[in-house]
């Protein structure tokens, strides 16, 4: 098998037939084979029903069932695990991503044997500036505190040679912020510019919520920096303090000024009770994923992996 198109699925039940068309459609005349690895990530509609119907056809589809909705990351993860090919391909159902960039990533890998990565990076999207705001400062942020790099724009939309798939399957954390992971493994990575479409039918599932979670955990996955910026806050306001005292004795026993009273305390407490609060909260989340790590739950769990008539049994 040449190549594994990997696609995770969530209330997409308009969509897949679409995708599995236009895939048809943009492959038809390749000289390779492939097959569609869909992930149904416990969608709430008509997805797994959809895709069933696609088994008829005369594509090789395999359909991997999860349990219950386990997120994108999740899905891609678990279609990595389920793809035979050489070569990989993360791909969304919406059709935001055509397929036939995806061709051109296979031909891209075919000719320049130095890489083992074509990533694709949206050019320009309409969103608000606020989003756009919020997105320049993640990307500055964590790409400084960061030793992992991380490339603006760049989509989960990219396709792997086999080695680098199992590099990524190797790490199997429960935490997984992809785009750090894939950065993480090393590899040479061609980044080239796309177009995002409309999407077919349906909406995003990206709330602003979901991005600001995402982008957190992101953070506390690829950083410990907030932990040294809690060491940093603690020995500043101790260095703070202690000047402070200075100053009031001095005034108290040079100048006989009074020392100020009440309104001065509660705002300190306040303040100091805040920063404590701020840092153990850092401490926190730290230790809550280490927590969660250690329990060792699967990433996902599928209730059934379904291959159609294309595979030898
Ligand atoms: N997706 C998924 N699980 C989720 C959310 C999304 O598998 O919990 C899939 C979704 O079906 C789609 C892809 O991930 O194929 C991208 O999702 P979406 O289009 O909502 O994101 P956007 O394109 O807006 O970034
Ligand atoms: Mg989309």
């Amino acid at each position: 098998m040449k190549l594994s198109l990997v696609v995770p699925c969530y209330n997409e039940e308009k969509n897949v037939s679409l995708f599995y068309e236009a895939v048809k459609n943009d492959f038809s005349g390749v000289d390779f084979d492939y097959e569609l690895v869909f992930v149904n990530d416990g969608s709430k509609d008509g997805t797994f029903k959809e895709l069933q119907k696609l088994c008829e056809g005369d594509l090789p589809v395999k359909i991997v069932n999860f349990s219950r909705n386990f997120g994108k990351e999740s899905a891609m993860y678990a279609g990595l695990r389920e793809s035979e090919g050489d070569y990989v391909t993360i791909i969304d159902a919406d059709l935001q991503q055509r397929p036939s960039i995806a061709l051109d990533m296979v031909r891209m890998l075919d000719g320049e044997p130095d890489y083992d990565c074509v990533a694709a990076y949206q050019e320009s999207r309409r969103e608000s500036k606020l989003l756009v705001f919020f997105k320049n400062s993640f990307y500055k942020l964590i790409n400084k505190f960061s030793d992992t790099e991380f490339v603006q724009g760049a989509s989960d939309f990219r396709t792997f040679r086999r080695p680098m798939v199992e590099a990524i399957l190797a790490m199997d954390e429960y935490f997984r912020f992809s785009k750090g992971l894939f950065s993480w493994v090393g590899f040479n990575t061609k980044f080239i510019p796309y177009k995002v479409e409309e999407r077919a039918t349906g909406n995003s599932k990206w709330s602003f919520k979901k991005l600001f979670k995402y982008a957190l955990d992101g953070i506390f996955a690829f950083t410990t920096a907030p932990l040294r910026f809690a060491t940093i806050i603690g020995l500043l306001t101790s260095f703070l303090s202690i000047i402070y005292l200075i100053v009031v004795v001095i005034q108290k026993l040079a100048f006989g000024i009074p020392v100020a009273g009440y309104a001065t305390i509660v705002v300190l407490i306040l303040l100091l009770g805040g920063i404590q609060l701020c840092c153990i909260g850092i401490i926190g989340e730290y230790i809550a994923r280490t927590y969660i790590q250690t329990k060792g739950r699967p990433i996902y769990i599928a209730k059934q992996v379904i291959k159609n008539h294309k595979y030898e049994r």
